[in-house]
């Protein structure tokens, strides 16, 4: 499908989508030959940039658009203009952000729909964050979908899932969008994705984090916006929209939805612990194409439409939420929540739904349901969506990490983390150290990497000399959080969890079992109470009692060999407000 090869003075605005009535979505070359037409156009409301590249050498593009030509953050942050961030195609067979998003900036910018829908907030958006995949593009890589007719792959081209690497951020576009988010530090992200799972009557379903994962600013300015005024005026425009829909059971509707889980790794939950609102939005996968790209043009349209009108709101939510982060810092008695559970009280939930069959199944000596979309029925469901905080913990005033963890360093680097680095040795530092026993990996990987699933952990008070090069975070700043769910050990997507510190569990040096024979019998006669444990030991464990080489471990385990080599000692440190106010002064 060619759409329009045609020059810069071509007045035919349609889209390449709409070129071919929504049965096709354009290549990346086809969207950027438009998006360059655009800015040949007006080039006082539309700026192309190239903000990273893709493993596969593409660039990737990211538009600004703008009134009057606002194209720097400085200048948006000059005129008090909020920024939201638009992002299309992190899963770039769900592309419908894509095409809403050209027809969107078309109609701001050349066709005088909306002239003045960015009068008063910049807009910048990426019409499709994983480039290497949406250019893999095959009829078959979206098999729960209906339509477009080719679509992209939903890993970038080292298979990772860029929707679950917010926090360990191995793909290089995910750095790339890393840079672009603190040098832009949008006020709000938007990001464009298709669902999957049941049959419903919504042609859109949406999320926004729980309030327990987010300031009460933010919280309050997200639920104004989205769910007071939006919502409703989108409704009035003809669309269907709920809340994220997950069903407790796949095979059964009735029997209720739950939060779907989120964390630090997805795009709303990176935007929580970076103190900003976020919108997933999830078009339905069985509406036609064209449905689910209005679905998305209109709402982003009301959505900016709301904003543009009160910018003050949503700036002044997102400083609030900012400096609220940096006071915690003063407050002793400040808890921070790692992970959530659902809250065990549903609210009802009137769910808009079709009428369905459900059958036992040959094939899969299951259920299978059937839905019937020429039978709309409405059911009365529980819904579990609301989350209460599970492991909390208190905040240090300050983490170590040791100069020589540069993969760690790193990271803080990619994410916009402030540190500063001490210039020569400190000594006599009372710090909190945590031990970690027991770890327990994954049996499969997950996003190119075997995460540690369980371990154990006690906080221990040591005093330790910090060598020159050690880097201090302090926690007085806006992305303390960020900071938290990379070095708190239990967040769940610590960088010890993605296996960035497996080594530290590894024993490097081993006793030879000739050795530790002499070993336990020495140890043996100095130790009478080692004696009675061993004993205990082979009585009540019979798979250590018929281990040979448990039974030598059992011994050099509890031997200065051992220890010295600190297995499982977690090297970031954690100080308190009194520790950290030392080491400032020394
Ligand atoms: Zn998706």
């Amino acid at each position: 499908m060619s759409a329009h090869a045609a020059g810069p003075h071509d007045t035919d605005w349609t889209t390449p989508a709409e070129t071919s009535h929504f049965r096709t979505t354009p290549s990346y070359a086809q969207t950027l030959a438009y998006l360059e037409r655009l800015q040949q156009a007006a080039p006082g409301k539309i700026k192309l940039e190239t903000f990273g590249i893709t493993p596969r050498g593409r660039p990737m593009t990211v538009v600004i658009a703008s009134s009057d030509g606002t194209f720097t953050p400085e200048a948006a942050r000059a005129a008090h203009k909020p920024i939201v961030l638009l992002q299309a195609g992190i899963h770039p067979g769900e592309i419908e952000g894509k095409d809403a998003g050209l027809m969107l900036l078309r109609d701001i910018a050349v066709t005088d729909k909306y002239p003045h829908l960015l009068d008063r907030v910049v807009l910048v958006y990426i019409p499709v964050f994983s480039v290497d995949g949406h250019e893999n593009s095959s009829p078959y890589n979206r098999i729960n979908q209906n339509g477009p007719e080719r679509m992209g792959f939903r890993a970038q081209s080292q298979y990772l899932n860029l929707n679950r690497d917010y926090i360990k951020a191995d793909a290089p576009e995910m750095q790339a969008w890393l840079k672009l988010w603190q040098k832009w530090l949008p006020d709000f992200l938007i990001d464009v994705h298709t669902t999957d799972g049941a049959d419903y009557q919504y042609d859109l379903t949406w999320y926004t984090e729980d309030p327990h994962k987010l300031d009460p600013a933010i919280d309050a300015w997200q639920h104004k916006t989205i769910v007071d005024e939006a919502m409703p005026a989108y409704e009035k425009h003809g669309h269907l929209a709920s809340i994220y829909l997950e069903f407790k059971d796949g095979r059964d509707p009735r029997k209720g939805i739950e939060n779907f889980g989120s964390g630090p790794r997805f795009s709303t939950g990176y935007a929580a612990l970076q103190n900003r609102p976020a919108l997933l939005i999830e078009t339905h996968m069985l509406k036609s194409y064209a449905v689910r790209v209005y679905a998305v043009y209109d709402l982003v349209h009301l959505l900016l439409e709301d904003i543009d009108r009160d910018p003050g709101a949503l700036l002044a939510a997102t400083a609030k939420a900012d400096a609220d982060t940096i006071a915690r810092a003063q407050d002793p008695t400040a808890r921070v929540p790692l992970t959530f559970k659902l809250d065990p009280v549903p609210t009802p939930y009137e769910l808009k739904g079709y009428a369905f069959t459900q059958t036992h199944s040959e094939i899969s000596n299951d259920i299978w349901i059937q839905y019937d979309p020429t039978r709309p029925q409405t059911y009365r469901i529980d819904n579990w969506n609301k989350l209460l905080p599970d492991l909390s913990i208190t905040p240090p005033a300050a983490y170590v990490v040791p100069g020589e963890w540069t993969s760690i360093i790193q990271k803080l680097d990619e994410h916009g983390i402030a540190y500063r680095r001490i210039g020569h040795p400190m000594k006599q530092v009372d710090a909190t150290a945590y031990r970690l026993d027991d770890p327990q990996w994954a049996s499969k990987p997950f996003e190119g990497r075997l995460m540690l699933r369980s371990f154990t952990l006690r906080a221990v008070p040591t005093e330790v000399t910090l060598p020159a090069g050690s880097v201090i975070v302090p926690m007085n700043q806006r992305a303390a959080n960020v900071a938290i769910a990379l070095l708190e050990p239990q967040a769940p997507d610590s960088l010890l969890r993605w296996g960035f510190l497996n080594a530290i569990f590894e024993t490097k040096e081993y006793g030879e079992p000739r050795v530790l024979e002499k070993l336990a019998r020495d140890m043996l006669a100095k130790d009478p109470k080692l004696k009675t444990e061993f004993e205990q030991k082979l009585h009540d464990d019979p798979a250590f009692a018929a281990d040979s080489r448990a039974r030598l471990a059992f011994f050099f385990e509890r031997s200065p060999w051992y220890t010295v080599q600190n297995v499982g000692a977690y090297p970031v440190l954690r100080l308190d407000a009194a520790q950290l106010g030392i080491l400032g002064t020394k």
